[in-house]
């Protein structure tokens, strides 16, 4: 990490946890926060809720374990809106959940360019009026 110098005051600005996520062979999901960091309280919760969309059942965190209680098959509409080219993707198929539930994340990178996504947000009640 970067300790001097005008680039760590402005990483000490930074409102972001910082974090490695490991998987086991179980498909339980342990958090650690990069060196220097810390996972933020304001985000744990954020990180739980994300662990159950995406299908983990349990998460370790720094200071403690959580059982997640699994989600229904399909919980939504996801879109995301690429940065690179400007694409739109949006999908809520059982194959795209199912999907997601078996990598553990969503997808990574673009289809159209290959550059990589922001986290896909879900939209669940969108879900719930078009199924
Ligand atoms: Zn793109």
């Amino acid at each position: 990490m970067i300790s001097r110098g005008p680039a760590a005051m402005q990483l000490g600005r930074v409102r972001a946890s910082l974090l490695d996520f490991y998987i086991t062979e179980s498909d339980e999901l342990i958090v650690e926060p990069v060196s220097g960091s810390s996972l933020r309280e304001e985000h744990v919760e954020i990180l739980i809720a994300w662990a159950r969309t995406v299908g983990y059942e349990r998460i370790w965190l720094p200071d403690q374990v959580v059982d997640i209680e699994a989600e229904p098959a399909i919980v939504g509409v996801a879109k995301v809106n690429c940065r690179t080219c400007g694409a739109h993707w949006e999908d809520s198929s059982t194959d795209f959940w199912l999907k997601v539930r078996d990598n553990g994340f969503f997808p990574a990178s673009c289809p159209a360019c290959g550059d990589s996504l922001p986290e896909m947000t879900v939209d669940a009640e969108q879900a719930r009026l078009t199924h």
